[in-house]
């Protein structure tokens, strides 16, 4: 069995873009596709960066323990499908992209998980990041900026903390943690 790793971050951190660069680096690594009832964004794909569900679909993934971990974000909900996962950690490393509450869940179900945060270089310029990239509206900015502070907070319980100032340096540390 390979190892689980959780990304996690507050909204704007740049999770998305620091995994991607791993990604092209590390085909070795399989990263799982998520379940969400978000509107996909401009150029989203369902099955590719999520799962675009309803909500009682989702529900119905939950019920029936489908999910390894779920959460609700700033409105929506969203969760890690437990089959696919544990298909791949027969081949080699799988990585979670998820928000604080699902990192926990992960910890408490696999506590054998690494467990990485990912810093903005500071909380201004995570708001900045946030507004710029305009892929939300306002009070969707406000919820993500309220989150993020909590999730700030909780740094400590992870094994490791990156934080995100060059994305290809980035990248680089986080390909270094994993085997
Ligand atoms: P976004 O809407 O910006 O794509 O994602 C919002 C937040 O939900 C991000 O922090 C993202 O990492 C997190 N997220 C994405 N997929 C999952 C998941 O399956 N479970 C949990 N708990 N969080 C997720």
């Amino acid at each position: 069995m390979s190892r689980l790793y959780v990304v996690s971050g507050p909204s704007g951190v740049g999770k998305s873009t620091v995994v991607a660069r791993l990604l092209a680096d590390r085909p070795d690594i399989w990263l799982s596709v998520s379940a969400t009832t978000r509107e996909p964004r401009p150029g989203e794909q369902d099955g590719r960066e999520y799962f675009f569900v309803s909500r009682p679909d989702f529900a119905r993934l939950a019920d029936e323990g489908q999910l390894l971990e779920w959460a609700s974000f700033a409105g929506n909900s969203y969760g890690t499908p437990r089959g696919p996962v544990e298909q791949h950690l027969q081949e080699g490393p799988v990585l979670l992209e998820i928000e604080l509450q699902g990192a926990r869940q992960v910890r408490a179900a696999m506590p054998e998980c690494v467990l990485v945060f990912l810093l903005p270089p500071s909380p201004e310029e995570l708001k900045r990041r946030l507004v710029d990239r305009g892929t939300e509206d306002d009070a969707a900015v406000k919820a993500r900026l309220a989150r993020a502070d909590e999730e700030l907070a909780a740094q400590s319980e992870f094994d490791h903390v990156i934080r995100n100032v060059e994305v290809a340096t980035a990248a680089a540390e986080l390909s270094a943690l994993i085997e």
